[in-house]
């Protein structure tokens, strides 16, 4: 690896040691994700929404320890795992500010389902745009994605998107929810995932997989959206939501 100033894509060599496992957990099936690199043996773990102990297992599985937890947003099923994968991993917790609330509100509401949960911690650390999650060998950059929550985010990194209640396969999380805006959530989607490369793939907090491609030439409420702002089908969003030529 080099060790000049550079700020270029993370080498093959690196993409090559980082190894994803996901967890479909709790009632809310919801996509709980592992990226852990097999050489330094770090993971991050995102949305630990419940069975704290089998992610805490599946990281071991996988070789891996889990040195930081974030959450794409702080709905209650991306959250209700986070105490027991921090209390057998000593994991910094983090997470957007804009879901505090949100989050303070989770134990509360899993209790409207009948469920007797403790109240997740609230963040040790907060996360905004441009922002990096790091550990040794893994990095994801921070995208403030609100629309679905105001402090949605999505994670980027080793041509990987997850993109939390954002973004799903043919769908988009729902905006009808506190704190949900359905244009906010269009030009999130539009203006900052779009732009990343076609073949990314897409790594949702519920349901399948899926990559941007994809979505940006399939998903309904995407090429709505792209009708409406007058881009053609086959026209790519650059950044700032420019349309670039073919
Ligand atoms: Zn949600
Ligand atoms: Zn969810």
């Amino acid at each position: 690896m080099s060790d000049t100033n550079d700020t270029n894509d993370a080498p093959e060599d690196w993409v090559n040691e980082i190894e994803v496992r996901g967890l479909i957990v709790g009632v809310f099936q919801e996509n709980c994700w592992v990226i852990g690199n097999r050489r330094t043996r770090e993971a991050i773990c995102i949305d630990p929404g419940e069975q704290a102990e089998d992610i805490v297992h599946l990281a071991k599985d996988m070789g891996v320890q889990i040195k930081r937890i974030a959450t794409s947003h702080g709905h209650l099923d991306h959250v209700l795992g986070i105490r027991g994968v921090q209390s057998a991993t000593n994991a910094d917790f983090l997470m957007h500010p804009h879901d505090l609330e949100v989050l303070r509100g989770a134990a509360e509401g899993a209790a409207r389902f009948g469920m007797q949960v403790e109240q997740p911690p609230d963040p040790d650390h907060y996360i905004a745009e441009d922002d990096s999650i790091e550990v040794d060998g893994v990095k994801l950059s921070v995208i403030h994605t609100p629309g679905h929550t105001r402090g949605s985010v999505s994670f980027f990194g080793a041509g990987m998107l997850f993109s939390g209640d954002t973004l799903f396969r043919q769908s988009i999380g729902r905006t009808d929810l506190p704190g949900g805006d359905y244009a906010q959530e269009m030009n999130s989607i539009l203006d900052k995932l779009l732009p990343l490369p076609d073949e990314t793939l897409v790594l949702p907090g519920h349901m399948d997989q899926t990559t941007l491609g994809e979505e940006r030439r399939q998903n309904p409420f995407i090429l709505q959206a792209l009708q409406q702002r007058g881009v053609q089908p086959g026209q790519r969003l650059g950044p700032g939501g420019l349309i670039l030529p073919e």
